[in-house]
């Protein structure tokens, strides 16, 4: 006999007017409300997703973690963030199933290892766990590593990030959902934002498919359509560009990786999941394209890619094979802005390939920002007047040497 199941979040009804209205179900609007919701006592709240929540990038990533950055500006950032999930989980009476197994990146050339140096030293800086290891070290925490001369770019050592790993990304957005709603947010599936409303520079509404709510604040959370909906919708440009990111999964297999392990220069990465099962990605595909489609050339590259660096994987099949869309900015680090130009309009976008990690503490933030309407300063860095003003950050110089993930 099984009981009445009880939903996780209830279906609310749509208001005509909220106190904040957040676009997107992914992982920053649904963390965004939650935090609205927990820190500041704003629960009138609607959480409004086209599709289903999830259905982004929150439900397509490879749910990597780990706080080593390169920059000053974002390694403080990712490092909350993973103290964050254990936290979390209790909190949201939610099992997110983090799993610290750590991540190790390859090196395959002195360049590599040089910039290494940089990102290791600026996360002990931080206190964040990161170390150099050698091509030896690397075989003793990835047994099926080739470190001989036989792979074309043979592994000349590595960085090693014990505290990052592998958290269940349905779960976060599941939990988060529950967590936000319980504390009063509506959350309104198979909706879609038509339109924002503005009078004298404030927002002061939202068009929906199912009507107009009223409301001061919005907070723009669309993810891949993030910088299409402030065009159209405010004629506000972002500087960001939308890339296909493929991945995908082999047949279940016995455990043989117990890390994260990842390769700029091969552009591939993987870990096993607790079906057995290797997930494994890639970099962006090379040019804009909007579409959630795969490639026949992936699979070919992922399959050179994995068994070039695992070679016991000879033979496995892939059993599925997905994509999802990264908003690449040109420094690919985040927007996160408000209040400028228009009063009560806020963005958190331009995530790329990394915004699963950093979800809940870029959700806490920008709920504080919300609430106050004065940018935190752990955010100040990420406004969109650095591109203006020619401050980009350093994120791109070091992902292009080694860090294709993640
Ligand atoms: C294949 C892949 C692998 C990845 N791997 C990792 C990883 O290992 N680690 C990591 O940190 N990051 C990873 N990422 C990136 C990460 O998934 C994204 O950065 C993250 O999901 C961004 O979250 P978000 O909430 O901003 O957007 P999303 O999760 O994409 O949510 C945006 C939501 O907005 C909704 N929406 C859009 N337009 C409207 C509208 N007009 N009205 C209402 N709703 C709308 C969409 O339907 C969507 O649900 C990966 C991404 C992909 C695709």
């Amino acid at each position: 006999m099984f009981g009445k199941s009880k939903r996780l979040w209830p279906r609310a009804p749509m208001k005509t007017a909220y106190d904040a209205v957040i676009i997107g179900g992914g992982l920053h609007g649904l963390a965004t409300a939650y935090f609205l919701a927990r820190d500041h006592g704003i629960t009138d709240v609607a959480v409004i997703e086209k599709n289903y929540i999830g259905f982004g990038g929150a439900g397509r990533n490879t749910a990597i973690v780990r706080a080593n950055q390169r920059t000053q500006e974002n390694v403080p950032l990712y490092k909350e963030a993973l103290d964050l999930w254990p936290v979390l989980t209790k909190e949201l009476d939610f099992n997110l199933m983090f799993y610290n197994c750590g991540n190790l990146n390859l090196a395959h050339g002195e360049a590599t290892l040089k910039a290494m140096r940089l990102n290791v030293a600026t996360a002990q800086f931080h206190g964040v766990k990161s170390q150099l290891v050698d091509p030896k070290e690397c075989k003793e925490l990835v047994p099926a590593l080739d470190i001989s001369d036989r792979p074309r770019y043979p592994v000349f050592g590595g960085m090693y990030h014990p505290p990052g790993g592998i958290v269940r990304h349905d779960a976060v957005v599941w939990g988060l959902a529950k967590g936000a709603a319980k504390r009063g947010v509506h959350i309104h599936q198979g909706t879609e934002v038509a339109g924002i409303g503005t009078s004298q520079g404030k927002v002061v509404s939202v068009e929906t498919d199912r009507g107009k709510i009223h409301t001061p604040r919005v907070l723009n959370a669309a993810g891949g359509y993030a910088a299409a909906l402030s065009h159209a919708f405010l004629r506000q440009r972002l500087p960001i560009s939308v890339l296909t990111i493929q991945a995908m999964v082999t047949q279940p297999l016995k455990p043989l990786l117990d890390h994260v392990v990842s390769s700029g220069t091969y552009h591939c990465y993987g870990n096993q999941t607790l079906k057995g099962e290797i997930a494994t990605g890639a970099h962006m595909d090379p040019w804009p394209n909007y579409t959630t489609d795969t490639t026949a050339y992936y699979i070919k590259h992922q399959a050179e890619a994995l068994t070039e660096m695992l070679p016991c994987l000879k033979g496995v099949k892939f059993m599925r094979h997905w994509a999802g869309l990264a908003d690449m900015t040109p420094d690919m680090a985040p927007i996160m802005d408000g209040n400028d130009p228009i009063e009560g309009y806020y963005v958190d976008c331009g995530w790329g390939y990394f915004g699963f990690k950093s979800s809940t503490v870029t959700g806490k933030y920008m709920a504080q920002f919300m609430a106050k309407g004065e940018c935190p300063d752990i955010l100040k860095p990420f406004q969109l007047k650095r591109f203006q003003e020619h401050r980009l950050m350093g994120e791109t110089a070091a992902l292009v040497n080694y860090s294709p993930d993640n």
